[in-house]
C-alpha cells in the first residue's frame, strides 16, 4: 500500500512539472520533464519489486530451515532497517540451530560410545551364563541363571537396537538406494516373516500391491516391515490376522501393515514413534521390547525421504503407515 501511495505521489508530482513548465513557448521543455518523471517512477518501482522479492525469498529460505539466508539490504529507509533487523533475527536463528546441532550430535555420540562400550561385557555374560547352565546346578542356582541370563540378552538387545538408532539417525548408517518393484518388498517380508506369525497362530496376509518401483534400501526396508510386524503380532496378535500392502500415491508408494488386535487410544498415535513411548511399559518388557522399534523405523524412513504414520482405535486394532519415494529414471542426455 506504502509502495503504490508514493508512485502516486510522484505521478502527481510529475503532473505538476508539467503543467508548471507547460507555458506557450515550452513545450518541449514540459514534454522532457515528464518523461524524465516517467523513467524514473519505473526505475524505482523496478527496484521495490526487486527489494520485495528480496524479501520474499528470504523468508521463503527461512520457512525451509536454511538460516543462512540474509536479506543484505544496503539502504537506511523504512525498508532497509525492517531487513537489517530480520537479518539480525536469523544470525542468531542460525547459531542456535549450530549449538542444537551440536549438543544432539553430543548426546547422539554419548550414547553410540556407551553402548558400543557394553556390548564386550554383555556378550561376556551370556557367553559365561550359557557355559555355566551346562553344569550341574541346584533348581534355584538354574533359575537365578536363567533370570542373569534373560536379563543380560535384554540389556544386549537394547544396547543394539539403541546403536543402530544413533547411527540412522546421524546419517551414519550406509544406505544403498536402488530401484526396487514395491512389490517385491512386501514379497519379500511375507516370505521371512510368515513362519514368525504362524508360530503365533496369526495369518499373515498381503492384501494389495502397487505395481511401482520405489528407492529403497531392501535390507532396511526389511527392518522396517520386521519390527512393524513383530509389533503387530506383539501387540495385535488376538485378531488373528495381520494384512501387509501397499498403495500409489502422488510420488511413491505407501506401505502398511494391519492388525486387528488391542489397538491404540488416539491420545498415543501422535507420540508413538518417540524412543521409549510405551503404551504400557511392563507388557512392551514382558514381550521383549526395547521401546526403540518404533523410533528405528521412523528414522529409517525418514533417510528414505519417506515419512509414517500409525492410525487405530482403543479396541479396533492399529495400522501403520511408511512412505517410500518413487523411482524417477533420468532422461538420457542428447
Ligand atoms: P516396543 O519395544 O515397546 O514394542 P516400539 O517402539 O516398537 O517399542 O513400540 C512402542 C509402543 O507402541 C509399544 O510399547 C506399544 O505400546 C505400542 N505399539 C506398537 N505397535 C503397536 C500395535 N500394533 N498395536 C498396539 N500398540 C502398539
Amino acid at each position: 500500500m506504502r509502495g503504490r501511495a508514493f508512485f502516486q505521489l510522484l505521478g502527481a508530482f510529475a503532473l505538476v512539472i508539467l503543467v508548471a513548465v507547460a507555458i506557450p513557448g515550452r513545450y518541449a521543455a514540459a514534454g522532457a520533464a515528464f518523461g524524465v518523471a516517467i523513467i524514473l517512477a519505473a526505475i524505482l518501482a523496478r527496484i521495490s519489486t526487486q527489494r520485495r522479492q528480496k524479501i520474499r525469498h528470504f523468508a521463503d529460505r527461512i520457512a525451509a530451515g536454511d538460516f543462512s539466508a540474509r536479506i543484505a539490504e544496503v539502504s537506511s529507509d523504512e525498508i532497509g532497517e525492517a531487513a537489517w533487523a530480520l537479518d539480525r533475527s536469523a544470525e542468531k536463528l542460525q547459531s542456535s540451530s549450530a549449538e542444537i546441532e551440536h549438543l544432539e550430535k553430543a548426546r547422539r555420540d554419548f550414547i553410540a560410545n556407551v553402548s558400543h562400550e557394553l556390548r564386550t561385557p554383555l556378550t561376556s555374560i551370556q557367553g559365561y551364563t550359557e557355559t555355566l547352565s551346562d553344569s550341574n546346578l541346584s533348581q534355584m542356582d538354574r533359575e537365578f541363571l536363567e533370570t542373569i541370563r534373560r536379563n543380560a540378552q535384554r540389556m544386549s538387545r537394547l544396547t543394539e537396537d539403541l546403536l543402530l538408532l544413533a547411527r540412522v539417525e546421524s546419517g551414519e548408517q550406509n544406505f544403498s538406494f536402488v530401484p526396487v518393484p514395491a512389490t517385491d518388498l512386501l514379497h519379500e517380508a511375507h516370505a521371512s516373516l510368515r513362519a514368525m506369525a504362524e508360530a503365533k497362530a496369526v495369518e499373515l496376509s498381503i492384501e494389495q500391491v502397487a505395481p511401482r518401483m520405489v528407492m529403497a534400501d531392501r535390507e532396511a526396508v526389511h527392518q522396517v516391515f520386521a519390527n512393524l510386524i513383530d509389533n503387530a503380532l506383539k501387540y495385535g496378535h488376538a485378531g488373528k490376522r495381520v494384512e501387509i500392502g501397499a498403495r500409489e500415491i502422488e510420488d511413491g508408494v505407501e506401505f502398511y501393515v494391519r492388525d486387528f488386535g488391542q489397538g491404540i487410544a488416539r491420545e498415543h498415535l501422535t507420540r508413538i514413534f518417540e524412543r521409549f513411548y510405551r503404551i504400557d511399559k511392563a507388557r512392551s518388557r514382558e514381550s521383549g521390547g526395547t521401546g526403540l522399534g518404533l523410533a528405528i523405523v521412523k528414522h529409517i524412513v525418514l533417510q528414505h525421504g519417506g515419512a509414517v504414520r500409525a492410525v487405530g482405535e482403543l479396541g479396533h486394532g492399529a495400522t501403520f503407515f511408511f512412505t517410500l519415494p518413487m523411482f524417477v529414471p533420468s532422461l538420457p542426455h542428447s
